[in-house]
């Protein structure tokens, strides 16, 4: 199969752009980062814990033609984040895409969800995306564009059993993603949220096979969808073709939220 990040042909709608993606060290966050810089993009590649497989994909996205570097940091601390996107605008001057991807799963009954996954949950999937739109929406607004795309989940839509923390830092995110169209848009800014919904990544393949074979039961195209699935939407939304598009939420989910 080829690699998300080989140069594409569409090579040039993204070209001059610098894009911040965050957890794309792996799964969804790295087809993004992928995509992002086939289309042309510099691609910051956020990591936390997995700082090898980052610079792996630096090193592919270079070797292909493109543009990308590592940024180290735990999107859940507000500081960290803050001189995270001091750095990037020192070096770049701006950014012009951010995609919050970063996110984690601990699963549990609500009634046996200890405090320390709940807050854990939200503070990486809810408050990280809060910390890099709070740091770089300043540098937006004096550009007046950009294109916001927060990565969401058909469980934030729907909810979900087992997921009380999850489903909550999903649907807070879709608020957030509103309310900051909102206050953005009369700056050219684009606010947007995508709801993937059964997609094959490490974090689904964690399952047991049995939440596995349900999880495929409830789409009805009956089938898991893929990063690329998911890089595509993120594509159009990060380009011109979608600019009159704000405060969205774009499930990709073969039909899950119908
Ligand atoms: P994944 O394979 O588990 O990858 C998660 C990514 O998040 C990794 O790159 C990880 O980076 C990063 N991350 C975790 N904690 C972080 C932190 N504190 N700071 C910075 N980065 C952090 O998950 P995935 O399936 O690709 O999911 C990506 C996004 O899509 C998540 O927001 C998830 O909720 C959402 N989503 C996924 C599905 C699905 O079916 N897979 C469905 C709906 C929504 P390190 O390893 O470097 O820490």
């Amino acid at each position: 199969m080829e690699k998300e990040w080989k140069m594409s042909g569409r090579a040039g709608e993204l070209a001059g752009k610098v894009a911040l993606v965050t957890g794309a060290s792996r799964g969804i966050g790295r087809g993004i980062a992928g995509k992002l810089a086939s289309l042309g993009a510099t691609v910051l590649v956020n990591y936390n814990g997995s700082p090898q497989k980052a610079g792996e994909l630096a090193e592919e996205i270079a070797a292909a033609g493109g543009r990308a570097e590592c940024v180290g940091c735990d999107v859940s601390d507000y500081t960290a984040c803050a001189g995270m996107v001091e750095r990037i605008i020192e070096k770049y001057g701006h950014v012009d895409i951010l995609v919050n991807n970063a996110g984690v799963t601990r699963d549990n009954l609500l009634m046996r969800m200890s405090e320390e996954d709940y807050d854990r949950v939200l503070d990486i999937n809810l408050k990280g995306a809060f910390n890099t739109m709070r740091h770089l929406s300043r540098y937006f607004v004096k550009q007046r564009g950009g294109k916001i795309i927060n990565i969401s989940s058909v469980s934030g839509v729907l909810g979900n059993a087992g997921q009380a923390n999850y489903s909550a830092s999903k649907a807070g995110l879709i608020g957030l993603t509103k309310s900051a169209a909102r206050e953005l848009a009369s700056r050219g800014i684009c606010v947007n949220a995508v709801a993937p919904g059964f997609i094959d990544t490490e974090m689904t393949q964690a399952l047991p096979e049995k939440a596995r074979e349900a999880g495929v039961a409830a789409v009805p195209m009956g089938r898991m969808g893929t990063v690329e699935d998911i890089a595509e939407m993120v594509a159009f939304l990060a380009g011109e073709k979608s600019n009159y598009i704000t405060g969205q939420v774009i499930c990709v989910d073969g039909g899950m939220a119908i």
